[in-house]
């Protein structure tokens, strides 16, 4: 093995893909095996893998100026026209944009600049941030906190108390219901208790709450009806601000610009990575509304300097790959199309999986889904340590699909934005048959 300290690995696996190339939504190893790419990389090839236009845009910012900083009064064009493009499509107000390099740092700096602004309009007890069970926001010191799953935090001594981060509960009906709960008193019954511990805390000591739209990593959690408007609800009522991690669900992901937008919500701060670029080039955005801006101006003439920043925050070529992505999803009609394949995913998924006996809930919204696979369809019992998960992820692999099991045994699909209905159906019908083959694995084993 390489000298490499594998990221979010089993450190003691020693058994490995090697890719070589890509072309649209198909990768390839370097033993000639094509695979269909179904979650598109990390959730993020959105432009799959042979974009010549961003490959172009990118080469020619190299060619032009391969580097140059934004701190301390220098900028250059790049740079300028993106933070233009953001403000211009993004549904917050006279928007203001800090780069960064991925979608953790994106969220620090988020963290960062909310200490910034309630310390700089006097209210530095408005400091805690709320996060749900299951979230996933990255890995950096307060992002990782921010994050809920247990590797994440396990061994890491997370989340950081310093932080003061509070959690609540996730919105996944199918793994949260009480005995016979419908959805609407299960959504009643967690912002109950989220009300709860707002009142308890003090509301002025909470700064904002961060939500991925529809969680992706933790599972692709769509949240039941009502669940966002009577949350936005409490929010505002105790004038806490709405911070939208859209990491995953930004540019077309759910068949819409935003998750803010399928979900309906009106963010306050929305963090963006991945798709932003479709994953040429490193790089991420926290946009804040232009009224928060205005208050960070104060402290930073007395101290002279907003002290935040990294060497590479807008990087011309990853603000060109940028640029040249968002033109393209406007050209091509990118979200459009996702929403249409995307409701032909869900319906196929909906149609081959549901009835299957591994199969204890379909989920998913646009181009962006889950199969959850259950012991026991059902009493919906899992299985211990994602055995089933990391079978099924196995086997759709040997029948030439990528997709990955998250939160245990959940099986996501995430393709490319630019895959076609028929592709879909080859990738569902590919993966029908590694499900069936998971299952007479997993009954060899007297899993189920
Ligand atoms: N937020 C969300 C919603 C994510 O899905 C991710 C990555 N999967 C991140 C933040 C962190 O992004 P990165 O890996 O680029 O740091």
């Amino acid at each position: 093995m390489a000298p490499v300290v594998y990221p979010t690995t089993n450190l003691t696996a020693t058994e490995q893909l090697v890719f070589e190339r890509g072309e649209g939504i198909y990768i390839f190893d370097n033993k000639g095996k094509r695979y269909i790419e179904g979650l598109a990389g990390l959730w993020c090839t959105s432009l799959g893998y042979s974009n010549q236009e961003v490959i172009d845009a990118i080469t020619e910012q190299l060619n032009t100026l391969p580097f140059s900083h934004t701190f301390g009064g220098k900028t250059h064009q790049p740079i300028m026209d993106l933070a233009e493009k953001i403000r211009e499509i993004v549904p917050v107000e006279d928007a203001y944009v800090f780069f960064g390099n991925s979608g953790s740092d994106a969220n620090d700096s988020h963290y960062k600049m909310l200490r910034y602004y309630f310390n700089a309009i006097g209210k530095p007890e408005k400091r805690k941030i709320i996060t749900r069970e299951r979230g996933y926001h990255g890995v950096t010191v307060a992002a990782g906190s921010l994050t809920s799953l247990p590797a994440n935090l396990a061994h890491f001594d997370a989340p950081l108390e310093a932080l003061s981060i509070l959690r609540t509960a996730s919105p996944h009906y199918y793994t949260g219901r009480r005995g016979n709960e419908t959805e609407e008193q299960f959504v009643d019954r967690i912002l109950e208790e989220l009300e709860t511990q707002i009142q308890q805390e003090g509301p002025e000591t909470i700064a904002a709450m961060i939500i991925e739209p529809i969680t992706g990593a933790s599972g692709v959690i769509v949240p039941p009806n009502g669940y966002y408007e009577k949350l936005q609800a409490i929010l505002r009522k105790h004038d806490i601000l709405i911070w939208a991690d859209e990491v995953i669900c930004g540019f077309g992901r759910t068949g819409n610009d935003f998750g803010c937008t399928t979900m309906g919500i009106q963010p306050d701060l929305m963090t963006f990575a991945k798709q932003l670029s479709s994953a040429y080039f490193p790089i991420s955005a926290a946009v804040i509304p232009g009224w928060m801006y205005e208050a960070m101006i104060e402290p930073s003439n007395q101290v002279g300097v907003f002290g935040h920043g990294f060497t590479y925050s807008g990087h011309p070529a990853a603000c060109a790959a940028a640029l040249k992505t968002l033109e393209i999803y406007e050209r091509d009609n990118m979200f459009a199309h996702a929403a249409e394949v995307g409701a032909h995913l869900q319906q196929r998924l909906r149609e081959t999986f549901e009835s299957h006996p591994l199969v204890g809930e379909v989920r998913g919204r646009g181009l962006i889904a889950a199969l959850e696979l259950v012991s026991n369809k059902t009493t919906g019992a899992s299985f211990d340590k994602g055995i089933a998960g990391a079978t099924a992820q196995r086997a759709c692999e040997k029948h030439g699909v990528i997709l990955r099991a998250v939160a245990g045994n959940a099986l996501a699909f995430c393709p490319p934005l630019i895959i076609t209905t028929k592709q879909v159906d080859d990738m569902v019908a590919a993966v029908s048959v590694a499900l069936d083959e998971t299952y007479g694995i997993l009954r060899e084993q007297n899993l189920i």
